[in-house]
């Protein structure tokens, strides 16, 4: 990833991708502490537009706030950060990835004195699982790994420090042939995937389970609004790996994902095991919306 050419926006600045390095004494690589967000820019009939730019960009400063960090640009300079970075790129569609951490200013656990660092990167990436299995769903299976209690990194945070846990379950599954995995809650209860949250179908009723220790999704928040458009009504509940087996259908929904169905749960087949009538109509339905097709989803769209 570091030998490219393009840009980045470093500390207010673009700086050519090769450049934009930070020492090895950065405090974020030693102690995990960093904040982050993953956003994408779809091509458009109107050029190139990044979804839910503010919602994602609050989210990183509500982050930042839960882990007492300062990051010092206004939500409008880092907006204005990413719209840049993407035009510098020339990229018509993209994944952008804001990060601010903590730099090598000092060592030790407390980060008084160490200075906040952010920047702005931006590259193309297609269906994060897969073209196939946008289209004919995923092979799922629960992981080993329990979540994150909420009590230990908190689950609104969108923090580096928690992805070795996904990164555990994401090898354990992926090693043994799934695509990817499924984190249960410490009593027990699904949570989300290793970088999505999820949905399931049943008797044409959507349900989700709570978030409590679950990233409060923004895609999650897009489909909520796409699923009430097209006449279907979201539960939110505990919900056990058992009801995903029953299931009539089931996906993942995700920046990175996208709407991606699951066709399988720990090796039962969901449904018809393929992607499913629900399913298929949410999909299409936000990729039109993300695609700048959806007239009255207009205001999710910041065209750069
Ligand atoms: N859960 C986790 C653990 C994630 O990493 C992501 C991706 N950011 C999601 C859920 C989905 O969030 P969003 O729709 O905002 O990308």
């Amino acid at each position: 990833m570091a030998d490219r050419d393009g840009f980045i926006w470093q500390d207010g600045k673009l700086v050519p991708w090769r450049e934009a390095t930070t020492h090895v004494l950065t405090h974020s690589l030693h102690y995990g502490l960093a904040v982050f967000e993953g956003v994408r820019a779809y091509n458009t009939a109107k050029g190139t537009a990044i979804f839910r730019l503010a919602e994602h960009t609050q989210r990183l400063i509500n982050s930042a706030k839960i882990y007492m960090m300062d990051i010092p640009y206004s939500r409008d300079e880092l907006m204005a950060a990413q719209k840049e970075v993407v035009r510098a790129n020339k990229l018509e569609s993209c994944y952008i990835r804001p990060l601010a951490f903590y730099g090598s200013e000092k060592m030790g656990i407390s980060t008084i004195g160490a200075r906040v660092h952010v920047i702005v990167a931006a590259w193309p990436w297609g269906a994060y699982l897969g073209e196939e299995g946008l289209e004919k769903g995923i092979r799922v299976k629960v992981s080993s790994y329990t979540r994150h209690h909420v009590n230990s990194t908190m689950p609104r945070a969108k923090l580096s420090g928690t992805y070795p846990n996904s990164i555990l379950a994401n090898l354990e599954v992926t090693r043994q042939g799934y695509d990817e995995a499924l984190l249960l809650d410490n009593q027990g209860f699904v949570a989300e995937g290793a970088g999505e949250n999820l949905f399931i179908v049943r008797d044409g009723r959507i349900y989700e389970p709570e978030i409590a220790s679950a990233l409060t999704g923004i895609t999650r928040d897009s489909i909520h609004a796409i699923a009430r458009e097209l006449g279907y009504e979201i539960v939110t509940k505990r919900l056990t790996r058992d009801d995903i087996y029953l299931a009539d259908e089931a996906f993942f929904t995700g920046t990175a994902a996208e709407v991606t169905p699951i066709r399988e749960l720990d090796d039962r087949k969901i449904g018809e095991g393929r992607r499913g009538p629900v399913t298929s109509k949410i999909q299409a339905r936000f990729f039109e919306v993300v695609g700048g097709r959806a007239p009255e989803y207009d205001n999710w769209l910041a065209y750069i």
